[in-house]
């Protein structure tokens, strides 16, 4: 039994190929974690860095409260099953179990007893004398998996273990692991490409692609609320249909339209949650819908043209393409076809002209660029229109004086406000009514009725439906664009420093102990001891000569008097906010940040410093953080 916690996970292999980034992940003891994703996207590298077999290039592995990156597989207490069984055809099934645990000066007579446990276990009782080439391959995928388990280990990983075996011995031996799982009450890591093995046995999901973490989260999870294009394509069978749409809101319609003319209105009630910039009738959007979220009727809905059917008893799948001529569209356009799954139905056929109606409660939209999700549990950003005018600012129906930062630098005239639910706080320069809270990931999210739109906020428990909710904005924490421009951007809550690295070797109690530093400009911090080790051990001695980006939270960084220790910085501008004040500041060296100052600060100069234990280094060389 065993949790265990990948932290910043990196794997650079020796010819410069990264195949595994910033993977992090809290695994709970007797999870049972997939890890998905096509071939390639660095699954199995991931497990075998957890095995031991691979080393990790940064980044903290910790099997239980032990760090272990540098430790020996052996030493562990893991045991992983391969696709490729890996028995010694030489031996017989039980001296394939038994290998192991003589390796380690078992007692015969134990391992005896664990050897029949896991036999018994795994119904392969009467296989114990035969050699592995008897076998067949799920019998002898059950030998490899009783050599795992015969060795009690805290944490199980499975590489694609079944994907050598038929279709039917696969969904048998699904169904024989999740039980052994059950039943041993183990960690368990398994990787496969196959998303329906991943669905039915995970607990939690981590779907990857070329390298990077899509998304972490419960089989319903990633089907229901999948982040991205990439994990809504990729679970789910038929694939969910994607089609190129533009959103066009009127009032409480928003009317989906295709890229061949046709349309189908939604009520705005179902995508309320998509920020109103998608909402123009103008800005590309990938409308997504699963074939078993689409009903068929006469008339109505999106019209399409049956090109195919596939019937699979009590489940037919239907292929179309949205108009109703056969010659309108080639079948390379991916974007017209549509694919339906129907459930007891069976009266269609090739040729057919139906209407399609995708279930309100289950359409997704995605960014056409980034295709990452547009309706968020929380959305990301409340967009609102506002005027500015003399030094002031009129939204929500309530004029406010703009702080210092901003009426200075905001155009007259209107603009657009794109502010985060959590930069909208308790207080008094606006009011809006409650008009629905709900509970979300255990915060509230209150829909507060701006005229038709609704303006997201997270408030208090205390706080409820029909209220009048007094609020006011974090100024530096919104966006505004005038004419399509960024014309003020949110101050992001880390500061980002280059500098370098070094060490000193010096004679303690007749020792010689090495101490690791960060340098910028002139200013010299000393580095946690494990910390330094880490850089150096990735780097080598280049660790020297190499520029490091230091990151870390503005709110870590503290001025201090002159006679400290500390980094020299002009102040170039001050920013106030109203609720906060930023000065720009310039170090010697020519680097530009913003540290947070009292209101009533008017210096030229400043000293700054933080600690080491608060700061996060990055290699510049490669997108990469070291500690
Ligand atoms: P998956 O298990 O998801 O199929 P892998 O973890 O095996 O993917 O591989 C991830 C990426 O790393 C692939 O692009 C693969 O070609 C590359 N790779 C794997 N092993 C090595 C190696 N020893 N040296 C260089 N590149 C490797």
């Amino acid at each position: 039994m065993a949790n265990l916690k990948l932290s910043h996970i990196y794997k650079v292999y020796d010819n410069g190929h990264k195949a595994v980034n910033d993977f992090s992940i809290d695994i709970a003891d007797r999870e049972f974690i997939v890890f998905v994703g096509p071939s390639g996207c660095g699954k199995s590298t991931t497990l075998r860095m957890i095995a031991g077999l691979e080393t990790i290039t940064a980044g903290d592995l910790f099997i239980g409260d032990t760090l272990v990156n540098d430790m020996e597989p052996k030493d562990r207490d893991i045991a992983m099953v391969f696709q490729s069984y890996a028995l010694y055809p030489h031996m017989s099934v039980y001296e394939n179990m038994a290998f192991g645990l003589r390796n380690r000066r078992m007692p015969e007579a134990e391992i005896k007893e664990r050897v029949m446990k896991a036999a018994k276990m795994l119904d392969i009782v009467d296989y114990l004398d035969r050699k592995p080439k008897q076998m067949s391959g799920g019998q002898r995928q059950r030998v490899a998996l009783g050599r795992a388990l015969v060795r009690d280990p805290k944490v199980f990983l499975l590489d694609e273990p079944l994907s050598n075996l038929d279709a039917k011995l696969r969904a048998t031996m699904r169904a024989e692991i999740t039980a052994l799982h059950k039943s041993l009450n183990t960690t368990f890591i398994y990787v496969t490409h196959d998303q329906v093995e991943a669905m039915t046995m995970g607990t939690r999901i981590v779907v990857m692609k070329l390298g990077y973490v899509q998304q972490i989260d419960t089989p319903m999870n990633l089907y229901n609320s999948p982040y991205n294009k990439f994990v809504a394509g990729f679970i789910g069978t038929p694939q969910m249909n994607f089609f190129d749409v533009t959103l066009k809101r009127e009032h409480d319609t928003v009317t989906i339209r295709f890229s061949n003319g046709d349309s189908t209105d939604v009520p705005y009630e179902a995508v309320s949650k998509i920020d109103s910039r998608y909402l123009d009738g103008e800005k590309p959007v990938i409308f997504g819908i699963r074939p078993e979220h689409i009903d068929i009727d006469k008339d109505g809905g999106l019209k399409f043209i049956v090109t195919g059917v596939e019937r699979l008893g009590n489940e037919t799948i239907i292929y179309g393409k949205l108009g109703d001529s056969l010659g309108e569209f080639t079948l390379k356009d991916e974007g017209n076809t549509i694919v339906v799954k129907l459930v007891d139905r069976d009266d269609l056929a090739v040729g057919d002209v139906v209407y399609a109606h995708p279930k309100m409660n289950k359409l997704h939209f995605f960014d056409k660029e980034t295709e990452i999700t547009l309706i968020h549990n929380i959305p990301l950003h409340n967009t609102i229109e506002a005027r500015v005018s003399a030094g002031a600012l009129r939204a929500i129906g309530t004029e406010v004086i703009l702080p210092d930062a901003l009426s200075k630098t905001l155009p007259e005239g209107s603009v657009e406000l794109a502010i985060p639910p959590q930069a909208i706080v308790k207080d008094s320069d606006f009011y809006l009514k409650v008009a629905r809270i709900e509970k979300v990931d255990g915060k509230n999210l209150a829909y507060l009725q701006n005229g038709e739109n609704y303006l997201f906020a997270l408030v208090d428990d205390c706080v409820t439906e029909g209220e009048d909710y007094g609020f006011s904005i974090l100024y530096d924490k919104m966006t505004v664009k005038a004419n399509g421009k960024d014309v003020a951007l949110p101050i992001e809550d880390e500061v980002s420093l280059n500098g370098r690295f070094s060490k000193k070797e010096l004679r303690e109690n007749g020792e010689r102990v090495l101490h690791f530093y960060y340098n910028i400009d002139k200013y010299s911090i000393e580095a946690e001891k494990e910390n330094g080790y880490k850089i150096n051990s990735i780097d080598k001695d280049h660790c020297y000569d190499y520029t490091y980006r230091y990151v870390l939270n503005r709110d870590n960084i503290r001025t201090v008097s002159d006679g400290e220790d500390g980094l020299d910085v002009d102040i170039l501008e001050k920013l106030d906010y109203g609720s906060v004040c930023y000065a720009k500041a310039k170090t010697e060296d020519g680097q530009e940040l913003l540290i947070k100052t009292d209101k009533d600060f008017d210096g030229t100069k400043a000293k700054i410093a933080f600690d080491a234990k608060d700061v996060s280094v990055y290699s510049t060389r490669i997108d990469m953080m070291l500690c």
